[in-house]
């Protein structure tokens, strides 16, 4: 496995696979891997022949300067696991390679970026969006692989994708869960035993959601199952329950005509938690 630390030695390696004939994926992350990762790097190496990963803890994607230097960083086991799962090339570039001296092109879609959960992080999926479309120019991948976890995410990067006729393919691939429900995230380490307990909350709660849409609920009465299940929990302070129309993203109302999407987000302690799931009528 390859592991470069600039722009120039990824290019060279990806170079040497394009000019091979081979296929390229790109799985960006922040590092500190887990399952939901690996999962991502499988379903890369099922599609295309080789697979790039980039470790990048994007500092303009945190609102919090605290919250990006609590961010959990290991790169030794990252790069262990990687090298496990078969990764052909691993880009691990400083903060200066990716944001230059000067550097003030940013890259946003206006409207996606700030309704839902853009709400309530303002600037993240600017953020997202400026480090993801550098990534992209970095490496020049056939595919790229986000999870579905980070739902409204995944739909900014198809837009950003479509709107600025960026020739690649975007994969979305399904959240893998930890036994208990709780969605895999690099942020669960810093949770305290009683809220990473607690936080099983968020899974239960899109749970209930899904029995009482197989019972015929509309989406006013889903919305309020989730919010009923969720203050269940003392130690869960709910930031954001959005309903949406899965394919206009527009609010949903009324009954259950078309499929939806549920995002969820929710405070244990300082942590940010998120999750997310699918309902089809
Ligand atoms: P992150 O390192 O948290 O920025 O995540 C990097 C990529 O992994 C993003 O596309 C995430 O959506 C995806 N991801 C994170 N957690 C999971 C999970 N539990 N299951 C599937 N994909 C995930």
């Amino acid at each position: 496995m390859q592991v470069c630390r600039t722009i120039s030695d990824i290019r060279a390696h990806v170079g040497q696979f394009k000019a091979d004939g081979e296929s390229v994926a790109l799985v960006p992350t922040m590092g500190f891997l887990h399952a939901g990762h690996i999962a991502l790097v499988n379903r890369a190496k099922a599609e295309c022949k080789r697979c790039v990963v980039t470790i990048f803890v994007n500092p303009t994607q945190f609102g919090d300067a605290r919250d990006l230097e609590a961010y959990p960083r290991d790169e030794a086991r990252d790069l262990e696991m990687l090298r496990e799962a078969g990764v052909d090339a691993v880009l691990i570039p400083p903060v200066s390679e990716i944001y230059p001296p000067g550097d003030e092109t940013i890259v946003e879609t206006t409207h996606l970026a700030n309704i839902l959960h853009g709400k309530v992080r303002p600037g993240h999926f600017r953020g997202v969006t400026t480090v993801v479309a550098r990534l992209f120019n970095i490496v020049g991948p056939d595919r790229a692989f986000f999870g579905e976890k980070d739902w409204q995410q995944l739909q900014v990067i198809r837009r950003m994708v479509r709107d600025l006729h960026m020739p690649l393919e975007i994969v979305g691939v399904p959240t893998i869960r930890e036994d208990d429900g709780l969605a895999m995230s690099s942020r669960n380490v810093r949770l305290s035993p009683k809220d990473r307990k607690a936080a099983r909350v968020l899974s239960q709660s899109l749970d209930t959601a899904e029995k009482s849409a197989r019972d015929g609920a509309g989406i006013p009465e889903i919305g309020n199952d989730i919010r009923a299940v969720i203050n269940t929990e003392p130690r869960a302070r709910l930031r954001a329950v959005d309903i949406v129309w899965r394919d206009t993203l527009e609010p949903a109302s009324g009954p259950l005509t078309r499929p939806i999407a549920i995002m969820l987000s929710a405070e244990f302690g300082d942590i940010l938690l998120i999750d997310q799931r699918e309902i089809f009528p």
